[in-house]
C-alpha cells in the first residue's frame, strides 16, 4: 500500500474529508520522504500540479497528520521543521552541507541520561542524531578520490 493509500484511509477511519488537494499534499510527502521535506518543499511540489494550493492548506493539513500521529515533526535546530513520514522510533544522519536527512534504524542501548540530569523527567525514548557531510557533498568538494 502507498503512503498515499494509507493516509487516505487513516483519515477517513477518523472521519476527516480527503479532498483532492490533500491526496496531492499526501502524494508529495510520499515523493520527498527520503529527505524530510519542510512545509515549504511540499508547497513547492504540490503547485507544480494545483498552482493556487496555498501554505495555510499545506501546513493545516500536515499539523492534522501530527496530531492523527501518522507524520512526525522533526526539529533540529535549523531553523525549520522538517516532516517526517517515519513515525517508528528511527535516528537520523544529517549532512552539514546540504541538510539531507537520512534515517537510521538501529537501536543505541546505551545512550544513558543520569538522573541528577533528568531534571525529572520520566524519559520514554531518544534520538539520535549524527551530524556529517554526505557523499554527495565529499565528490562535489573532491573529498573522495575518484
Ligand atoms: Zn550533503
Ligand atoms: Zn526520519
Amino acid at each position: 500500500m502507498s503512503l498515499e493509500e494509507k493516509l487516505v484511509r487513516e483519515m477517513r477511519k477518523r472521519g476527516k474529508k480527503v479532498t483532492p488537494q490533500r491526496r496531492f499534499i499526501f502524494q508529495a510527502l510520499e515523493k520527498e520522504s527520503d529527505h524530510h521535506p519542510t512545509a515549504e518543499e511540499i508547497l513547492h511540489t504540490v503547485r507544480q500540479t494545483l498552482p493556487d494550493v496555498s501554505l495555510t492548506t499545506v501546513y493545516n493539513t500536515l499539523h492534522n497528520l501530527v496530531e492523527m500521529e501518522l507524520l512526525r515533526e522533526v526539529d533540529l535546530g535549523e531553523g525549520m521543521t522538517r516532516f517526517d513520514t517515519n513515525t517508528d522510533i528511527h535516528h537520523h544522519l544529517l549532512c552539514k552541507r546540504c541538510g539531507k536527512l537520512v534515517d537510521i534504524h538501529r537501536q543505541f542501548r546505551n545512550v544513558f541520561l543520569p538522573p541528577e540530569d533528568a531534571h525529572g523527567f520520566i524519559i520514554t525514548s531518544h534520538q539520535v542524531i549524527f551530524e556529517g557531510i554526505c557523499l554527495d557533498c565529499q565528490m562535489k568538494a573532491g573529498m573522495l578520490k575518484q
